[in-house]
């Protein structure tokens, strides 16, 4: 296999290069600056502790560790979750 490094290019497992990553919705590669926080307003955090695993969020789908917060997100995948976000408001009502 290729054995030489490329000296200077810091990558992670994933092949990224240190200021990029990876959503965590879409999973695409994005730069970290990017990234924004997830919208939903659901707390995988509030699940800490619980002998659940993995928190399935039922508003955005996103798969936590139960008892961390939601990934960041790119803008993209932001925009989406905000419009399902507020779909789901409509039916109820305002
Ligand atoms: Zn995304
Ligand atoms: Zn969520």
């Amino acid at each position: 296999m290729a054995a030489e490094e490329n000296p200077g290019v810091d990558v992670d497992e994933y092949g990224l290069a240190p200021d990029e990553t990876l959503c965590g919705c879409c999973y695409d590669t994005v730069k970290r600056a990017a990234l924004v926080a997830s919208p939903c307003p659901h707390n995988p955090e509030a699940y800490a502790g619980m002998p659940i695993g993995m928190y399935h969020c039922p508003s955005c789908g996103v798969m936590v560790l139960a008892g961390s917060a939601h990934p960041t997100v790119c803008l993209e995948c932001a925009e989406k979750l905000r419009a399902n976000l507020s779909l789901d408001k409509g039916k109820t009502g305002t």
